[in-house]
């Protein structure tokens, strides 16, 4: 196995690439090649952002020490049963499942705490959904999520074939 990419070297290629990627946007802007919303280039960077700190492909070593934890402060122990569950480099690692892993635990955690918070205190408020959410800034979105997925495990050597059965495997296990 190559040698695995500290957080600290993976956040530095995602800053460099999305620096590279803002200033080509830019100029294509500016030579009106493309258009792009100040809204939709807020929702890129955002998720992008979100994606290269708090949900990293590196949850999965959650149960110890790990650089996207500490990131999330008195809350990183929330990501512990994530990383007991899914082994590294398995199934968290695969390109199109991975990132979906992540949201849909944090989806999970999310009601659960609210559910738990309500049982306590019904009269927590619910978090009111998102308004409908229009595709043109949906996609922006998953884009930066997912690009920032992809840098990870672009520098962790890890191609888009990582069989997504040895990762059920390794989860099962
Ligand atoms: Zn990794």
């Amino acid at each position: 196995m190559p040698a695995v990419p500290s957080g600290r070297v993976h956040n530095l290629i995602n800053i460099g690439a999305y620096s590279v990627l803002a200033a080509g946007t830019l100029y294509a802007t500016r030579q009106h090649l493309v258009t792009v919303t100040p809204a939709q280039a807020m929702n890129f960077t955002l998720a992008f952002t979100v994606g290269t700190f708090l949900l990293s492909p590196d949850l999965d070593l959650a149960e110890g020490r790990v650089d996207s934890k500490r990131h999330w402060g008195l809350l990183g122990f929330l990501w512990v049963p994530y990383g007991m569950l899914f082994s590294h480099r398995g199934l968290s690692h695969t390109w199109i499942l991975g990132p979906l892993t992540r949201l849909a635990y944090l989806a999970f955690m999310t009601v659960l705490i609210v559910g738990l918070l309500r049982t306590v205190w019904p009269e927590f408020p619910l978090p009111r959904l998102l308004e409908p959410v229009s595709m043109k800034l949906l996609l922006p979105f998953a884009l930066g999520y997912y690009l920032s997925q992809w840098l990870h495990l672009i520098a962790d050597g890890v191609r888009p074939d990582h069989g997504v059965r040895r990762g059920y495997r390794k989860l099962r296990r």
